[in-house]
């Protein structure tokens, strides 16, 4: 039977990323041998690592003075990372859920962390606005989306200081004005590879202004200076990596990616919204995430929801069951997924409800 993966990650890569990486790992660029045993250092794997961050600049139109890195320790390791490098005296973080609480719980360690607003009280149902962000902070750091709660924040926003973000569950699914940003990062395993490999967009004249000393491997200039190969990087992921780069941009480039990703969710938030048995959990409709979009059964229907996972399970449909913070269901709509499995979602929630 067909599987419809809706995980919220390691989450569904394209078929073009899966397929060139088994290829690789038998046969690697005609060397007769396989990626996972040739140098770091060939020529072949640094034509790999070249055109990745070429593509990602390309992409995302990122312009002259910033570097694309390939880093290990997850985006969970940017949460330290980050302010270890940036944080002078005083940071400004938005706390949104989960990631974002563990990306201040690090910053703490190396300053002060204004939180300028959090939604916490509320389960994180949505984004706060109205938040005012202070012209002395060193930076203001966002998550722009929620892979757990839902929500998101598609836009750049306008802050009277330097601007960070953790775009791990949304880069690629809408243009960026990099521009405004210092420096974003992305655990690769939502919408670009396999686990294992963060991405990280820098800016360089951000770097070299904090005095406390830097161990080598945690200190952004080590990797910009020596394009992301001071020491082993995660080959096998940076591999796939180029592929979904290169599927990307065969389909025509990160408007094209939005342009699927917003009539793959509307197409579940109008099913959620029609329905008489299932409610989204997302307070303001304006910060429904278009990558995760987190949904319960009313209460009336409350005892149906394993039901419903076992239903949609006999249709193929993997990975919706909610995370255990928010309950009921979490369908992960990443760039990936094709819109037949939306639609086969929809008409399982829809059969579900006639017969129930
Ligand atoms: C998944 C995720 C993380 C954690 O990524 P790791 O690579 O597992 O550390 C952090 N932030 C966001 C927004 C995520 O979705």
């Amino acid at each position: 039977m067909k599987k419809h993966n809706f995980y919220a990650g390691p989450s569904i890569l394209s078929q073009y990323t899966i397929r060139n990486t088994a290829d690789a790992i038998l046969d690697f660029a005609n060397t007769g041998l396989s990626i996972l045993e040739v140098s770091h250092r060939s020529k072949e794997f640094q034509a790999v690592i070249d055109e990745a961050s070429a593509l990602v600049k390309e992409l995302l139109e990122i312009p002259e003075g910033y570097s694309v890195l390939w880093l290990g320790g997850g985006a969970s390791m940017q949460f330290c990372m980050l302010p270890m490098n940036l944080l002078v005296k005083k940071a400004s973080y938005l706390d949104t859920g989960t990631w974002a609480h563990n990306a201040i719980k690090e910053a703490r360690l190396f300053g002060d962390v204004d939180v300028v607003a959090s939604s916490e009280e509320a389960g994180y149902t949505f984004i706060p606005k109205g938040f005012e962000v202070s012209a002395d902070s060193d930076y203001f750091h966002y998550t722009s989306n929620n892979t757990i709660y839902g929500t998101e924040i598609r836009h750049d926003p306008d802050v009277p200081c330097r601007l960070v973000a953790d775009m791990s569950s949304d880069i690629f699914s809408r243009p960026i004005d990099v521009a405004k940003y210092d420096a974003i990062y992305a655990g690769a395993q939502k919408n670009l590879a396999p686990a294992g490999v963060t991405l990280v967009i820098i800016k360089e004249d951000a770097l070299g202004k904090v005095d406390r000393p830097l161990p080598t491997m945690l200190d952004y200039r080590t990797h910009v200076k020596k394009g992301s190969m001071f020491n082993t990087p995660p080959v096998l992921p940076i591999y796939s990596a180029l592929q979904t780069l290169r599927f990307y941009k065969d389909l025509g480039g990160i408007k094209e990616l939005e342009r699927r990703d917003l009539e793959k969710a509307h197409m579940l938030y109008d099913a959620i919204d029609d329905s008489k048995m299932f409610v989204g959990t997302v307070t303001d409709p304006a910060d429904r995430s278009i990558m995760n979009v987190t949904f319960v059964m009313k209460p009336e229907y409350k005892e149906l929801e394993p039901k419903f996972v076992e239903f949609a399970t006999q249709r193929g449909i993997i990975g919706i069951k909610g995370h255990r913070s928010v309950g009921g269901f979490r369908a992960s709509l990443y760039n990936a997924l094709p819109l037949e499995s939306v639609k086969v979602l929809v008409e399982a929630m829809n059969d579900f409800q006639h017969t129930h």
